[in-house]
Order: C-alpha cells, then sequence, then structure tokens
C-alpha cells in the first residue's frame, strides 16, 4: 500500500488561554501537539490514506504524549525516534486582537533537530508513495542531512516530493539563513506551497506572476498558491493557471489550515496514484474536483479550535460540500 510519508518537527505548542495579551502576560497555557509536517501526517490519517512521520522526540513527557496523539489519529510511528540526548521541542504562543502571534521557543537544540540521516537509511520509499517536507528542520543540524538523504532516496525510486516552505523566522539566525535553505530546497520538489505571505520573501520579487514563475526550477510541476479566504492558485509548469474560490465559512481558528490543504491534496494525488507524469498530464476537470475538496476540507478546519483536533474526516467533507450545493 502506498503512503504519505512527512518529516520534520514535532514540537508541543502552548497556546494561551488569554487572547489579546502579550506573552509576557500570558497567565495560563494549554498544551497541543504542535508542528507542520505532523499535521500533514494526520490530515491524511484522518481521510483513511496511510501516513507515516518521521521524526525525533525528547524522552520525555511530551514526546510520549505526541506519540500517543499521533497513534491515536492511527498515523504509523515507526520513524519516530526517542532520545535522551534533546527534549522534545517546546514554543509558547501568544494571540493579539488582530489574530498575530508571538512566539518564544525552547529548542537548543530539540530532540527532531537531532534526526540523522542513518536514521532514515532504512525507509524504504517507492513509485505511488509521497515525500513531504516544511523548512523548520532545514536548520543546520543533523535533521537536515536527515531531509537530504531522504529526498535522494524519493528521486531514486520516482517519489513525488512536496515541500510547504511554512516560514518561520524567529526559529532561524537571520532570514537570510532561512531564505537560502528554503531556495536550496525549491528545486527538488514536485509540488510546492507556498502562501499569500511567503511568496514575495521566499522570490525576493514584488509581482505576484513574475514571482510565481521564478519558482519553476529544477523538479517543479506545480505551485500552489494559498490565499487564505479567498481559496487557492495552481499554476503548472507550462504556464496554466486555475484558480479555486475559498469557501464562506464563519472561521474561528486558521491555525493549520494551510497544513490541512496540504494534507487533502497529498490524500487525493494518493488516492488516485499520481506520478510525476500524471502530474503534468493532468486535466482542468481533476484540478477542479482536488481544489475544490482541498479548499473545502481547510475551510472546515478554520470552523474549529486548534489544529490537529480541527482535522474533520472524509464524510464530513462531503457532507459539508453537499450542504453547499
Ligand atoms: P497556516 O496558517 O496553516 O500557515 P497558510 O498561510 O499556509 O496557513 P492559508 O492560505 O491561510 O495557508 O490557508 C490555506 C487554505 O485554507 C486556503 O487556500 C483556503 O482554502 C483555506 N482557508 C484559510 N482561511 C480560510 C477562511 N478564513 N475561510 C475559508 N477558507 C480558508
Amino acid at each position: 500500500k502506498n503512503r504519505v510519508y512527512t518529516i520534520g518537527e514535532a514540537l508541543i505548542d502552548f497556546i494561551p488561554n488569554e487572547i489579546g495579551v502579550s506573552l509576557k502576560d500570558v497567565v495560563g497555557f494549554k498544551r497541543v501537539m504542535g508542528g507542520a509536517p505532523s499535521n500533514v501526517a494526520i490530515a491524511v490519517s484522518k481521510l483513511k490514506g496511510n501516513s507515516t512521520f518521521i521524526s525525533k522526540v525528547g524522552e520525555d513527557a511530551f514526546g510520549s504524549y505526541i506519540i500517543d496523539k499521533l497513534k491515536e489519529f492511527k498515523v504509523d510511528t515507526s520513524w519516530v525516534y526517542k532520545t535522551n540526548k534533546a527534549k522534545t521541542g517546546l514554543a509558547f504562543v501568544s494571540l493579539k486582537d488582530d489574530g498575530q502571534r508571538d512566539f518564544s521557543f525552547y529548542r537548543n537544540p530539540s530532540a527532531d533537530m537531532l534526526l540523522s540521516e542513518e536514521e532514515v537509511e532504512d525507509i524504504n520509499l517507492k513509485q505511488g508513495d509521497i515525500l513531504h517536507f516544511c523548512s523548520v528542520d532545514l536548520i543546520d543540524a543533523p535533521v537536515k542531512k536527515a531531509h537530504k538523504r531522504l529526498i535522494e532516496k524519493a528521486l531514486k525510486t520516482k517519489t513525488l516530493i512536496s515541500f510547504d516552505p511554512n516560514v518561520r523566522l524567529p526559529l532561524w539566525e537571520s532570514s537570510k539563513s532561512c531564505l537560502d535553505a528554503i531556495r536550496e530546497f525549491v528545486p527538488y520538489a514536485h509540488i510546492l506551497k507556498i502562501s499569500d505571505e511567503e511568496l514575495n520573501f521566499i522570490t525576493g520579487i514584488e509581482d505576484n506572476e513574475q514571482a510565481i514563475k521564478s519558482l519553476f526550477i529544477g523538479n517543479v510541476e506545480w505551485v500552489i498558491y494559498t490565499l487564505g479566504s479567498k481559496g487557492s492558485l495552481i499554476v503548472t509548469k507550462d504556464n496554466k493557471r486555475f484558480e479555486f474560490p475559498g469557501f464562506d465559512v464563519n472561521a474561528c481558528d486558521t491555525t493549520g489550515a494551510g497544513d490541512a490543504f496540504v494534507g487533502a491534496l497529498l490524500f487525493k494525488l494518493l488516492a488516485k496514484s499520481m506520478n510525476i507524469l500524471s502530474l503534468k498530464n493532468i486535466i482542468e476537470e481533476d484540478l477542479k474536483e482536488i481544489f475544490r475538496f482541498c479548499n473545502a476540507y481547510a475551510a472546515l478546519t478554520t470552523t474549529k479550535n486548534g489544529a490537529v483536533d480541527a482535522m474533520h474526516t472524509m464524510e464530513e467533507t462531503i457532507e459539508f460540500m453537499e450542504n453547499l450545493s
């Protein structure tokens, strides 16, 4: 059976009980599982696709919580290592009234950063599988080499590669180091997902159309540009553009909407046994069906608090879409 493999950070987010308070003044926090790659694995699994998460956590209570949570969602955890050399990464978050967030990260280094290339050596990717990664763990640490090794294996086996940079600048020494890492990995991906706020930062180009064009380097076949409530735009290597409007929902928390979107997309590509050639040859009708589903799935997650606990099932998504039409 084919599966989606996601690699990268698994963290505990401490989200504030009070909103509109600066981080220094938050009194109470709630612990939730965080990290974009694990959110994507959970979305795929919620939709009843096979997913494996590849990472490392500390031999501590938070590491055990992450593994329990992944298992609860039926994500394969065989490649989640435990170490006593570092603790599970933590992030404390405050939420301002305007929805802006402040972060304080405890990651010096965190366990996920210690995942080594040797530890991913025995993962057998095959054609029909999908490998997905983000940028947080492209930091200068052993885990960056683990990404490279897996990508090498994916290229050899014609596994589809997906990259959602998910920029988190406070985790980097400088914005240049973040940018360099993202630009180094863009050419490996067949599918690149960029959000509205990231496009100009990553490309350094003001004009959106030119910016998107500049991303077609190396393997890149599809650039998917997400626009929050406005939906998403996909551009293909041969410069075809398709826009898919967002769904009108009562959004209360958009955390993880991007991850839900990617999870829904990878689930669809997996279910359709897509490969690199079928990405190139996809017809408009199929694109429409896929991206309408992704927009619906992501919109639905914004109607519930949190990221992981807001992921819906296939039945709930179909019901939501049917009630609209
Ligand atoms: P994240 O906050 O998880 O990093 P992102 O910035 O990567 O998200 P967005 O562009 O905000 O990604 O959202 C991804 C997708 O989620 C959108 O393309 C859209 O389909 C859906 N979405 C996000 N916000 C809303 C909303 N308020 N209403 C309806 N759909 C939404």
